[in-house]
């Protein structure tokens, strides 16, 4: 049985990036997690974001939102400045440092869902303060689904924090590096098994250009990143990479665990135009028709012919 299409709601941080790349400097990039993911699912399903800016937020960045369709009467505007990140590139765009993470309104946020968005189905937190992100939780009734996405600035800065949010959700969507630091161990299946204890009962690992991994109660399953002959910008990939999965299952409407295999390629191939231009730049030009033939491309990258018998 079909099930009916719902809704995704996105909390987490609307950024503004200073990118230090191998092909030049960009400063002032709209980012953040939620921006990522938010325009990531709004291709997919009704998307609603919350999180806060400051007042040098220009208006014209909350209209390329809604021009895709994202629900944006969760934004909150305080006086002061909005988060600022800026990270540095390796000149293979393989790996990145922290430059300045500087919270400046989210230092004093704490997330107010509009009445409208409490009975979200879908609910994606994004990476910030995981005490934020409970927070989110007290409010919300009922979700069908929890997923919840972190990064080493709060595992090594925040851990009790991030531990008592761990037990509240459904899906944790971490990266290599992150799920090696939360869980203490190297080996990335191993890793997947601690998490589990820790309470999420299905964990994907991000692995960049090498792909994704999904361990849950029916195994583990494998998506690639599709091969792009031009990376420009990582940034944001992973959020779009959730927000894409999440988006997908709202469509969906419900959570199997062939659904959540499916989403896993709608993440995959969000995420593979977010890499092809700086900051969302690439994601607010793409089309329906875009997203399509990425997905037949996937099918083709993975299409064997049928089983592999022996
Ligand atoms: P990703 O490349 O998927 O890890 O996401 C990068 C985005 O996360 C950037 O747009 C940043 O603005 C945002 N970000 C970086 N550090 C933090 C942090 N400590 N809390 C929340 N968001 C962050």
């Amino acid at each position: 049985m079909q099930s009916t299409r719902s809704s995704v709601l996105v909390v987490g941080s609307i950024a503004f990036d200073n990118l230090e790349m191998p092909h030049g400097t960009y400063e002032n990039v709209l980012g953040g997690a939620a921006t990522y993911s938010a325009i990531s699912a709004s291709f997919l399903a009704p998307t609603s974001i919350v999180g806060v800016v400051g007042n040098d937020f220009a208006d014209s960045h909350l209209q390329s939102l809604r021009t895709r369709g994202v629900d944006t009467m969760g934004i909150e505007r305080a006086s002061g400045k909005t988060f600022v990140w800026r990270g540095r590139y390796s000149d293979d765009l393989m790996s990145r440092v922290t430059l300045q993470t500087e919270l400046n309104v989210f230092a004093n946020f704490s997330p107010k869902l509009p009445d409208a968005y409490k009975k979200a189905p879908f609910l994606l937190l994004g990476n910030i303060h995981p005490a934020l992100q409970s927070i989110v939780l007290d409010q919300v009734t009922g979700p069908k689904l929890i997923a919840a996405d972190t990064m080493n600035f709060w595992i090594s800065g925040e851990p009790r924090a991030l531990d008592a949010m761990l037990k509240r959700i459904d899906l944790l969507i971490i990266n290599d590096e992150e799920a090696r630091e939360l869980s203490g161990i190297h080996n990335i299946p191993k890793a997947a098994a601690d998490i589990h204890k820790r309470g999420p009962k299905r964990v994907i690992v991000k692995r960049g250009e090498h792909g994704a991994l999904l361990f849950d109660s029916h195994g583990v399953f494998f998506t690639p990143a599709y091969p792009l002959e031009d990376v420009r910008d990582p940034t944001g990939a992973g959020d779009t990479f959730a927000g894409g999965l999440m988006g997908y299952l709202a469509r969906n409407g419900e959570v199997t665990p062939q659904s959540l295999r499916k989403a896993m390629f709608f993440g995959a191939a969000l995420a593979s135009f977010c890499v092809e231009d700086v900051g969302t730049k690439r994601l607010l030009g793409l089309t329906q028709v875009d997203l399509a033939k990425r997905l037949r491309q996937f099918v083709d990258l993975v299409d064997h012919g049928g089983p592999l018998d022996i």
